[in-house]
Formats: structure tokens, sequence, C-alpha cells
């Protein structure tokens, strides 16, 4: 396919879900002409409900996502663009993004909206419960597995921050897995929050919700277990533009403005990606807040 080059927008927004969305929604409103382009693969994608996002609680999170996308392009100005934004750069006082299958779109400003990856923990029988008895977020799926007892899943001494927090779901267990040893003061703390800790590694994990199984043939039974993954940009287009990052407790993230415009100028980021820890909430918000920056930097701050 040749190029296309003939596509001009005011903004290009890359990533499609609750941040990009919120983004694109502002822009369409203020009558702009804005491109989403979106890969389709939103990072709760594993996962029935979405909890804790006011008035959506408990619904399934690709119907959150399909009823925005609805809603955003009943606007006349909005192009909508499936598939992967395979680079972006600047080009004169704008910027020009490239996609997987050869197509070039210019625009005057770009929201990146791209999210995170998580990195799980490799232990055999875990990926399969990600979204489901396995989380990383407290707040998300904690309510959801009951008074326990819950696991906690140590990925770094970070777990410690975990642990402390989740009896306040329900009965807890700290699995050490020979990724740290509590110190005195770590052990105190968690003995008075009531946290059992299991020093056992754990070398499977089984049944319909977490049932651990210990290297010394024991089965911890759980009602859900929750770990911090590691995270990583979705893609290398922040960096590439050149883009300010900063370094998360779980990785690296882009900074931002407080209208969520990154150190280069015209370039705004929003959600997970642009935040040390998200949420659907918290990525629709900042979409808000870059969708409306984006929109008034050509106003006020014209090329
Ligand atoms: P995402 O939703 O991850 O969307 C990023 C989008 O960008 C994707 O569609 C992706 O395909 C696209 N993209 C990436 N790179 C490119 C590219 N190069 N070109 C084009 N498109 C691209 N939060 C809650 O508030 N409540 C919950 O209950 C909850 N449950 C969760 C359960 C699990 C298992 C996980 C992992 C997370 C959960 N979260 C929950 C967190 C929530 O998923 C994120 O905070 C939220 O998805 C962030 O939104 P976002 O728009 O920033 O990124
Ligand atoms: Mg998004």
């Amino acid at each position: 396919m040749p190029p296309d080059t003939s596509l001009h927008h005011d903004a290009v927004v890359i990533g499609g879900s609750y941040a990009g969305l919120s983004a694109a929604l502002q822009l369409a409103r203020a009558r702009r002409r804005v491109a989403v382009v979106d890969a389709g693969r939103r990072r709760n994608r594993a996962a029935a409900h979405a909890h804790g996002f006011l008035g959506q609680d408990g619904r399934e999170p690709g119907a959150i996502v399909a009823e925005a996308r609805d809603q955003l392009l009943a606007y006349p100005t909005v192009a909508w663009i499936e598939g992967e934004a395979a680079a972006a750069r600047k080009a004169g006082t704008g910027f020009e993004i490239e996609t997987g299958d050869g197509r070039r779109l210019r625009s005057r400003r770009l929201v990146l909206a791209t999210g995170v990856v998580d990195e799980l923990p490799d232990i055999p029988g875990l990926a399969e419960r990600w979204g489901r008895s396995v989380a990383h977020c407290p707040y998300c799926h904690g309510y959801e597995m009951g008074d326990g007892p819950i696991g906690v899943l140590a990925s770094s001494e970070l777990s410690m921050h975990h642990a402390l927090m989740l009896p306040d779901w329900g009965e807890t267990v700290l699995f050490t897995n020979d990724v740290f040893t509590p110190d005195g003061e770590q052990s105190a703390a968690l003995a008075r929050r009531g946290v059992r800790v299991e020093s056992q590694r754990v070398m499977r994990i089984s049944g319909e919700r977490a049932d651990m199984e210990l290297a010394d043939g024991r089965t911890v039974r759980l009602t859900g277990l929750m770990t911090l993954t590691r995270t990583r940009m979705a893609t290398p287009l922040a960096g590439q533009l050149g883009c300010a990052l900063a370094d998360g407790p779980t990785g690296a993230f882009v900074e931002t403005g407080m209208t969520k415009e990154t150190s280069v100028p015209g370039v705004f980021a929003c959600g997970d990606l642009a935040r040390a820890a998200g949420s659907v909430a918290l990525a629709v918000g900042d979409g808000a807040m870059a969708g409306a920056g984006a929109h008034q930097s050509m106003i006020f701050r014209p090329d």
C-alpha cells in the first residue's frame, strides 16, 4: 500500500483504550480532527470484571471500552485506525506517525496512551489464572477474593507493601519464594498485621482458584493470589520521540506536567504509560486532561 500523507489531523492518539478514548473525546467535542490508532490489547483483557470505576463497578472491561468507542465515533471528525503505530517522529512543526501496514498520518499534536505490559512471575499455573484468581491490584480484585486466605507472592521487597495492605481484605499469607527474607523490623510489622509468612518455594499453582504447591510437598489453598508485576511500556514510541522517562516502583513511565504534556512539546501522554501505578479511573482522568491540554496548546501556543 502506498504511504498516504494526505491524512492530516489536529491530533493523533496512539492507544484507544480508557486513556486514549478519553483524550480523543475531549478533542472530538472541540470539533478537532482526531485519529485514534489502536492495536486492541488492553492491559486488563484477561479480567472478566473491572472494579472501582465509578458508575461501572463490576462491568466487563471490554464492554466499557466498546461503549466509549461507539460514543466517540458518533462525532464526525474522528477516524479510527485499527492496528499498530510502528513509528512516530517530529516532522516540521508537527508529527508523522507510521502504522504497521505502511500508512502515514500527519498531525499537529500527538497523544500517547499505549499503556504498559505486565511481566508475570514465571511459575507454572500463574499465567492461566492472571486476571481471574491472580491479580496485582487489591483495590481492583481484593474484595472478590473474599475473606481469604489471600496469598501475596513476593516478586521483590516491594511485596511488603502488598502484604501489609491485604489484611484489610482477608487473612493474608506472604510467600517469600526465595525473593527476599523479611528482616526483624519487617517481620514485626507483618506480625502486627497478622500476616503469616511462608518461606518454602512455590513450585506450581493449581486448582480452581490458587492452590500453592510448595517445595516441601505441602499445598496452601487460597481464595486468591496477589503479585506485583514488573511493568514495561507497551511500545518504544515515547523513547523514540525523546520523551523524558522516570523510574517507577515497577518500571519506567513517561514524565508529564500538569496538562499531561511530556518533555517534548506537542507530545502528551496519559494512562498507565504516564504514571507510576494506574487504574481505569485514573486513565480516564489523565486522558481527559491530555485531550484538553493538547487542544488548548493548539490555541494558546500555535505552531
Ligand atoms: P490500556 O488499557 O492498557 O490500553 C492501551 C492501548 O494501547 C491498548 O489497546 C493497546 O493495544 C494500545 N497500544 C499499545 N501500543 C500500541 C501501538 N504501538 N499502536 C497502537 N496501539 C497501541 N483497573 C481498574 O481500575 N479496575 C480493575 O478492576 C482492573 N483490573 C485489572 C486486571 C488486570 C488483570 C490488569 C492487568 C489490570 C487491571 N486494571 C484495573 C488496570 C487497568 O487495566 C489499567 O489501569 C488500564 O487499562 C489503563 O488504561 P490505558 O488506556 O492507559 O492502557
Ligand atoms: Mg488508552
